[in-house]
């Protein structure tokens, strides 16, 4: 039977929710975009400007060529073409933090076009084509002083005000643009991260969320399933982190179904996501491009890359994360869930292979670097585990000198210390008991100490054998090899019930 006429069905299978993200990224250059500014954050306020970033009358911009080599980098490594020519255009709007009333950004003819970048959520695997990559110099900063800094407020007289740090002005922005393939907030999510793994693999930018060199705004919109028409998007900006980009849209999906379930149009508009109270406000309705009257930038010339240069260019892409995830489980039998985390960062996958590249070295690294890094709060390479002494640590365990604890413990003091790991182990007083007589006065007193857990083994409770084994370790520090302490306490308890 169908639905009586104007109740819809409320199903929550009715609506695909699609999805296509704009991802801006401060390029890892030395200088601005324009000028020879430094593009550095975190730099005392106002103090990495000039005239040419501040759009003081009179000056002329120079396209820096490392900020176009690694555009061309990233679009490489994400397949996208390079059209022969492209030119910067003017978008005009005006904001505080914008100096020049104007952003030279790319409008019709964008450095880069038709990539696709493809990753894995949950072991399954996705591709999502890339629209453009275009460049564009990045706004200033405003500082909104109104709750944390009332001091200031007080002293300057003023309830709410603004400060303006034109540091941030200038420097080099590449936006990513996807088609809309994406058709969940966790894949939005897996795409963004997909991406900031391959970009900070290329060197191309150090992607941090926090220090907002890399932002993303969220395009989304519901269709009824099995039509193909896009419906109405919004846009949602401000989101901080990856778990905000996932809860911002899981948001507005379930806002838009709502409206569309009680039969109210979406309003095409730009969205502010409100992390703490956990919802998407209204800032604005849908800007045109004629909104902001693009025109071509006439202080820059029109830009032809050479086909010499672009091959060039090609030659720097290292193995990409994929490729070199593959080759790592075929080298050295490792799994997917390993050999994707080693390849979660150049610096890991590095380490790994210059630590001899096996399975064993991959697990002792997935078990113990995650730790250190995260107890230490530095990294990898901040530490001063080198990975030959790693190679040298698993050679000392595998011959039976250190047990796997000594061997940790040995990792940890090389991490924080430094050193060589066959001088430390004697140092440090690691060395493993593997002889017999010297564990047999510690078997022995294990044995007296818990007469009960004896007993229960010699009649019959195998388990029981396991609380001496600990017994004895704890007695050594860890250091007996648990193999030959195990042996010789069976044997004892066997022998005391001939006795
Ligand atoms: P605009 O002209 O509003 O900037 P674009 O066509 O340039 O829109 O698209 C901007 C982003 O929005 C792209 O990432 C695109 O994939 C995505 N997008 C476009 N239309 C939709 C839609 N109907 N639903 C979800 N995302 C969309
Ligand atoms: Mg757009
Ligand atoms: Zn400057």
């Amino acid at each position: 039977m169908s639905d009586p006429p104007g109740v819809r069905p409320v199903d929550a299978t009715a609506y695909e929710t699609v999805i296509g993200l704009e991802v801006h990224v401060e390029l890892a250059t030395r200088t601005k975009l324009f000028c020879g500014c430094p593009n550095r954050y975190g730099a005392p306020p106002n103090s990495a400007v000039c005239p040419v970033c501040l759009g003081l009358p009179g000056t002329l911009p120079v396209p820096n060529r490392r900020a176009i080599e690694l555009l061309v980098l990233a679009a490489r490594a994400l397949g996208c073409q390079i059209p022969p020519t492209s030119k910067f255009d003017r978008k005009n709007y005006f904001y505080p933090d914008m100096p020049k009333n104007f952003q030279t950004s790319q409008y019709d003819c964008p450095l880069a076009g038709q990539g696709t970048l493809e990753f894995e959520l949950g072991s399954q695997p996705h591709r999502v084509r890339i629209h453009r990559i275009h460049l564009e110099e990045d706004a200033g900063k405003s500082v909104h002083l109104a709750e944390d800094r009332q001091d200031v407020a007080a002293r300057l007289g003023e309830a709410d005000y603004t400060l303006l740090d034109y540091n941030r002005a200038g420097v080099p922005l590449l936006e990513i643009v996807s088609e809309p393939d994406l058709r969940a907030p966790e894949e939005a999510a897996a795409y963004l991260e997909a991406l900031r793994d391959l970009l900070r693999w290329l060197e191309v930018s150090d992607c941090k969320m926090e220090e907002g060199s890399l932002r993303c705004d969220a395009n989304v919109s519901l269709r009824p399933v099995g039509t193909r028409e896009l419906g109405t998007k919004v846009e949602i900006k401000n989101m901080n982190s990856f778990r905000s980009v996932s809860s911002a849209l899981a948001f507005e999906v379930e806002r838009q179904r709502a409206r569309l379930e009680r039969g109210e149009p979406v309003r095409q508009e730009t969205r502010t996501w409100d992390e703490e109270r956990g919802l998407t406000v209204s800032m604005r309705g849908k800007e045109h491009a004629h909104d902001y009257r693009y025109f071509p930038e006439p202080d820059l010339a029109i830009l032809s890359l050479e086909r010499g240069w672009l091959d060039q260019v090609d030659a720097w892409i290292p193995e990409l994360p994929a490729t070199r995830a593959r080759r790592f489980r075929e080298e050295s039998g490792l799994s997917r869930a390993q050999a994707a985390w080693l390849v979660s960062s150049r610096e890991l996958a590095d380490f790994f292979e210059a630590a001899g590249g096996t399975l064993e070295v991959a697990t002792w690294m997935a078990n113990e670097i995650p730790r250190l890094i995260r107890e230490s709060g530095i990294g990898l390479s901040q530490g001063r585990l080198l990975p030959q002494a790693l190679a040298e640590v698993l050679v000392l365990v595998e011959e039976g000198t250190l047990s796997n604890k000594g061997g940790r413990e040995l990792l940890e003091h090389l991490f924080h210390q430094g050193g060589q790991p066959g001088e430390l182990v004697e140092r440090l007083g690691l060395t493993q008991i593997s002889g017999e007589e010297a564990l047999q006065e510690e078997v022995l007193a294990v044995l007296r100490e818990h007469p009960q857990a004896a007993e229960e083994y010699r009649s019959g409770k195998d388990k029981a054998l396991n609380v001496l084994v600990g017994q004895l370790m704890k007695r050594t520090r860890g250091r007996a090899n648990p193999q030959v302490a195990r042996r010789l306490l069976a044997q004892a308890v066997a022998r005391d019930k001939g006795g």
